[in-house]
């Protein structure tokens, strides 16, 4: 098994302010920002850091941390600023990076090195193992299932992406991710469309998962449709995503109302900065999913949009729908039945999503 650089880069709370990482050798806090123009202040002493950001809205919360750093982080919303209070075990270095797309502020911590020996309490046996950063943890779901065979064409969707979905879990497990899935077998959730959709959507709601991909076959009304693209929970922007956006619900009356509800909560994201850092992690992993599978496919990579899917609308991590290609395409729908089709698709998404972790902004 290969040893990822991402083993160093996990992060606890995914939807916190900040996200607290806790890393070999320092304690990562990161602040998702909601423009350039934040201004902060940091002040370390007895035993307690404070930082001050300027122009920015939080809610209150109170973080355990236990690390080898830092006791707990505390988020107090003032007027017009946020004060967090960081506890400390001893006296660290810090440092402070802001990156920008999406925006944020990354603060280290580490132990300073030249603690004399005398101040240095002796250190007990399990503080002498740096702690073990926690596997990532990924949801996989197969969408439809059961009842509800998806589109139907050259393939049957909720065949297809279950075996692409078990494909991706035995790739993704080889290189140390923890895998979960929505189901493993033909079944559905729920008979009822929006109470299945509610229940896969209520897996990704724990903070035991860092990210939620849901799987899925596409199609047209022409059959003339091919290529992959990937979705990410927001206002749909035009009528052709609109019409994927209601099939994926669900599809006729049911699918537009159930697109009508995810519409109200995408409108409620717009004054959320919280909600709104992480529908940017989901635009980058769509986008990052989106471009590995076509380039290890060879299908044409169609982009990545904003959706009102029911299924991403509460989504507390990265979440995204991939479609991995048209089922009904004369030529796509008959390469999705081929098993090492198949396989190059388990391949691509794998490939995307090591490429998020290791690299993507929301690691950093
Ligand atoms: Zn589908």
């Amino acid at each position: 098994m290969r040893l990822l650089p991402w083993l160093l880069l996990v992060w606890s709370l995914a939807w916190a302010f900040p996200r607290v990482g806790v890393h070999e050798g320092f304690t990562r806090l990161v602040f998702d920002l909601p423009s350039p123009e934040v201004a902060h202040t940091l002040t370390q002493e007895n035993g307690l850091l404070t930082l001050v950001l300027v122009g920015v809205k939080a809610a209150p919360l109170d973080q355990v941390v236990n690390s080898p750093e830092v006791v707990s982080v505390q988020t107090l919303p003032e007027e017009g600023r946020v004060r967090v209070h960081v506890r400390l075990k001893a006296p660290v270095e810090v440092s402070v990076r802001r990156f920008s797309d999406p925006e944020r502020l990354v603060v280290d911590l580490a132990l300073k090195k030249e603690t004399p020996p005398a101040e240095k309490p002796a250190p007990s046996p399990s503080q002498t193992r740096a702690p073990k950063p926690p596997r990532p943890v990924v949801l996989l779901d197969p969408g439809h299932g059961g009842v509800d065979p998806g589109m139907v064409g050259y393939v049957v969707e909720k065949e297809a992406v279950l075996d692409v979905a078990l494909r991706l879990k035995r790739l993704l497990e080889r290189e140390g991710v923890e895998v979960r899935l929505t189901r493993d077998k033909d079944v559905h959730l729920s008979p009822d469309k929006r109470e299945d959709l509610s229940r896969r959507a209520a897996m990704a709601d724990s903070s035991q998962v860092n990210l939620f991909i849901s799987i899925h076959v596409n199609a047209t009304p022409t059959h003339t449709g091919r290529g992959v693209e990937a979705f990410y929970f927001g206002r749909t922007q035009d009528a052709r995503v609109l019409a994927q956006v209601i099939r994926e619900n669900g599809g006729g009356e049911l699918g537009q109302r159930l697109t009508q509800e995810a519409r109200s909560v995408a409108e409620r994201i717009l004054t959320d900065i919280v909600a709104q850092a992480n529908q940017r992690y989901s635009q980058r992993l769509a986008e990052t999913l989106g471009r590995h599978l076509a380039q290890a496919t060879g299908s044409p990579y169609r982009g990545a949009f904003p959706g009102d899917l029911f299924v991403l609308r509460y989504a507390k991590v990265p979440a995204v729908l991939v479609e991995i290609g048209f089922g009904d395409h004369p030529v796509e729908g008959r390469q999705l039945a081929d098993p090492a089709y198949r396989e190059k698709v388990a391949q691509g998404l794998l490939a995307g999503i090591l490429t998020f972790l290791a690299h993507g902004a929301y690691a950093r």
